[in-house]
């Protein structure tokens, strides 16, 4: 069976974005492939995090992969620092790449720029994501598109490494393949307040996002806010009209209608009535996660689940890290 690697840091709430870009995609996947799905905590701190925010954002985001769907005799949920390969492969990952490689990174220049002081671990992201693939011998990697640069350095890693270490037609490490779903699928799903800019869960400002537990009110009070045009027409033109674009996707992603069906249904109506409409088909799909996300938060069972995920990770992930050792010659022969 092909495996599948997939992480979201717990760096705030998960948004409407992570699920439609992210989460869905595991959801329909998990049953074709063996599937871990990772906490990404060590991911969280390359930027400046509350440390009791932070543990409670792990647990609520563990919750929360359950409520969407992702069945854990599928498919393996764990934390990353449980698994202490993950900073481990991280070092021999960075000691074989490039800082150029790395300052080239748009999410580093985006971030680095919101920050007063940047952390090392920032520029040093993708070296340790790098990792949480490799270790897993990952086929694909199901992915938002803003991940799509930090793919192709895993790719590019991969194969430099293959090449330095590996003899003749031998592989030490597996090339993954990433899966991004198209821009009017959900790909990249824009924030509601600046829809030329990605929704992100550590956005400042709130109302740029859905988050995964907002109150059906909150949601409604959001959607209504949202910044669309002046224009009138509710038609999918990314270009002309991001943010009624960005609703029309956002809608068919949480329902059964297409982007064209959706277009057809509201020719003739105003936005108003199109965003009271889309707010009323969120909360309908998202009231059921909320009920199991209650469920599953403080209970026995997520951290059986959390310790059995680490567990099995455990395995698989320390057999790619002595052959990654081996390699490059560290410790003693084992
Ligand atoms: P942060 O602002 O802390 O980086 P984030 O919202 O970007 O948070 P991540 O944890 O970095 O979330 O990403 C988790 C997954 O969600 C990744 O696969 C990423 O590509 C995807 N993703 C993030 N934002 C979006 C978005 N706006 N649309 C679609 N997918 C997204
Ligand atoms: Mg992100």
């Amino acid at each position: 069976m092909e495996v599948i690697f997939s992480g979201i840091q717990p760096s705030g709430i998960p948004t409407i974005g992570n699920y439609i870009g992210a989460m869905k995609q595991f959801v329909d996947l998990q049953k074709e492939y063996k599937c871990y799905f990772c906490i990404v905590d060590e991911h969280a701190i390359t930027v400046p995090q509350d440390r009791l925010k932070l543990r409670e954002q792990i647990l609520q985001l563990a919750a929360l992969y359950l409520a969407v769907g992702i069945d854990p005799n599928q498919a393996d949920i764990f934390i990353q620092s449980e698994v202490a390969a993950h900073a481990e492969a991280a070092w021999i990952v960075q000691c074989n790449t490039s800082l150029g490689e790395l300052e080239r990174m748009t999410q580093f220049k985006d971030k680095s720029q919101k920050q007063v002081s940047v952390n090392a671990g920032l520029l040093t992201y993708p070296p340790l994501m790098v990792a949480d693939i490799i270790l897993y011998n990952t086929n694909l990697v199901p992915v938002g598109e803003d991940q799509k640069q930090h793919l192709e350095l895993t790719r590019d890693f991969v194969e430099r490494f293959n090449s330095r270490y590996a003899g003749k037609n031998q592989e030490i490490l597996t090339v993954p393949e990433v899966k991004i779903p198209e821009k009017n699928s959900g790909g990249r799903i824009m924030s509601l307040q600046e829809p030329t800019k990605k929704m992100s869960k550590s956005d400042d400002n709130a109302k740029g996002y859905i988050s995964m537990l907002d109150e059906p009110k909150v949601i409604a009070k959001k959607i209504r806010s949202a910044v669309t045009d002046s224009s009138g027409i509710i038609e999918y033109n990314p270009e002309e009209k991001p943010g009624i674009s960005n609703l029309l996707v956002i809608f068919s992603s949480v329902t059964d209608y297409s982007i064209e069906e959706l277009a057809l249904k509201y020719k003739d109506s105003g936005y108003a009535e199109f965003k009271s409409d889309l707010a009323e088909a969120v909360v309908t799909w998202i009231e059921p996660i909320h009920e199991r996300y209650n469920h599953y938060l403080n209970s026995e069972e997520l951290h059986e689940i959390l310790d059995n995920g680490a567990l099995e990770a455990q395995k698989v992930a320390n057999k790619t890290l002595q052959r990654m050792k081996n390699a490059v010659g560290l410790g003693r022969k084992p």
